[in-house]
């Protein structure tokens, strides 16, 4: 212990009370003898470091002084061993105070991440609960959409003229549903217009047309369900491409099928 401020300094360390204790709580695992001696040299440098703690140079020194006074306890009982032991206990016991840093950080790092993760399960459940409510409350309803494909064009005026329903899709052959109960009332064919049409009474004076069928899964007659397959979709009739072509008519008047479904609590999209 001949040049304690020296060798403090070089070790580079900025010692704290805290390491202290730390550095005698870890000589408790010297030997007994030995450890009761240095606890009692540690202790008498901590509380003189504890009343000039204004000083941190003091402190530096007294905790340097700490450690040599361990060290040297330990040579001068010829337990070379044990002073090995504990300088590189002392050195562990500052890398300990600066994995405790890191460790922190790493904790916090985990708990924005499983707080990161806890939001979006709770943002997915919410959304598979919103997609299921909304299918419940689907199921409920009286009618459907007669497909789901994309609504390509709608109800109104077109080329100067009215056009009188809302086309759905792009696909031959994509199924396509009654949007309620009812009975087909009619179905036929007609060259420049609707080419294969299937008309639907849902009674209530609310009659549906699916027009430009490539195929027709129904007779006149027939009663069908909300949702069940009455034609496949197709291009016949005045028609540029495959598609539905889908009317609503109230009292024998066309109406903005879409607006319609949607009054009736639909989602067309
Ligand atoms: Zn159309």
């Amino acid at each position: 212990m001949e040049t304690p401020l020296e060798t403090t300094e070089n070790q580079g360390g900025s010692l704290t009370g805290r390491r202290l204790q730390s550095l005698i709580r870890r000589s408790r695992s010297l030997g007994e003898a030995l450890i009761r001696r240095a606890r009692r040299e540690a202790l008498v440098q901590f509380a003189r470091i504890r009343h000039e703690r204004h000083n941190s140079r003091v402190v530096k020194a007294g905790l340097g002084l700490a450690v040599l006074v361990g060290v040297g306890l330990a040579s001068a009982t010829g337990q070379h061993a044990a002073a090995q032991a504990a300088e590189a206990r002392a050195g562990e016991s500052q890398t300990v105070v600066r994995d405790d840093w890191a460790v922190d950080t790493v904790l916090a790092d985990m708990s924005a991440a499983k707080k990161a993760e806890e939001e979006k399960a709770a943002a997915e459940k919410a959304a598979a609960e919103a997609a299921a409510a909304e299918e419940a409350r689907l199921a409920a309803l009286p009618w459907t959409l007669p497909s789901d494909a994309r609504i390509t064009s709608y109800y109104g005026m077109r080329d100067g003229r009215l056009h009188g329903g809302t086309d759905f899709g792009d696909f031959e052959g994509e199924e396509i549903w009654s949007v309620g109960e009812g009975t087909v009332s009619y179905v036929g064919y007609e060259p420049g217009g609707y080419g294969n049409v299937v008309y639907i009474d849902h009674g209530d004076g609310i009659q549906t047309r699916y027009a430009h069928a490539s195929k027709v899964l129904v007779k006149v007659g027939d009663k069908v369900a909300k949702g069940e397959t009455v034609i496949l979709a197709g291009n016949t009739g005045g028609s540029r491409g495959p598609h539905l072509h889908f009317e609503v008519l109230i009292g024998g008047k066309k109406v903005d099928s879409l607006a319609w479904l949607e009054k009736q609590g639909l989602n067309p999209g």
